[in-house]
């Protein structure tokens, strides 16, 4: 049985096997990714691996591999939500929560993701966006900017959960544990208060 897979596996395998990518991933990041043996350690502390369609093992494997495309258009990049279990665990050193930002950030600059088709962009970009402007989170603005542009807020519309989470927000103002106006803190531009500046 054992054989037979191996011998499927053999067949399938690529060829020539591209290294480019796991030589840029280790130039860029420091993450030595050629040293991963597939333990799985890191895969088996991942709390997010329900909603992946790759494991975090896999990706690397990928990586290795030279199968870009699939890595940059896999669900597991933006799932991963950098929680750096994995990381910890690894036995070789490698950060691959490191990884799947650089990963990130690879697929965005070649256009592979845009607010409609992936929620979990959308929902970065706006609050990366929030921090770089305003220095801190400002939750009502965060969730509207998020609804508005993921275009959730169609599906919200229709199912009725918006009331649910306007009478949440409500909620939370009222007992104050969300600001209806943003904090006043002068950044410069990159989510740094004015005064660190110098
Ligand atoms: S824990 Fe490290 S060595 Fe093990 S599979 Fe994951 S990346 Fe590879
Ligand atoms: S950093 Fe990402 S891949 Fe690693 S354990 Fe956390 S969610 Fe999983």
């Amino acid at each position: 049985m054992m054989e037979d897979r191996f011998e499927q596996v053999q067949e399938e395998a690529p060829k020539e096997i591209n290294f480019l990518l796991a030589e840029e991933i280790t130039r860029e990041t420091g993450n030595p990714v050629l040293s991963c043996f597939q333990c799985r350690k890191c895969t088996n502390g991942c709390p997010l691996t329900f909603a992946m369609d790759y494991y975090p093992d896999q990706i690397i494997r990928l990586i290795i591999l030279g199968q870009e495309d699939e890595a940059l258009k896999s669900r597991t990049i933006w799932v991963c939500s950098s929680c750096e279990t994995c990381t910890t665990r690894c036995p070789n050193g490698i950060d691959i929560a490191g990884v799947m930002d650089y990963l990130k950030q690879k697929a965005h600059k070649k256009g592979l993701v845009n607010y409609k088709n992936n929620p979990s962009y959308a929902f970065q970009k706006v609050f990366l966006e929030n921090i770089f402007k305003t220095g801190r989170v400002h939750e009502p603005k965060i969730l509207t900017d998020y609804l508005l542009k993921s275009g959730a807020w169609k599906q919200k519309l229709e199912n009725g959960s918006i009331w649910r989470d306007i009478k949440l927000g409500l909620f939370l103002l009222k007992n104050r544990r969300m600001r209806l106006f943003p904090p006043r803190v002068h950044t410069n531009g990159h989510g740094l208060p004015e005064s660190k500046m110098n």
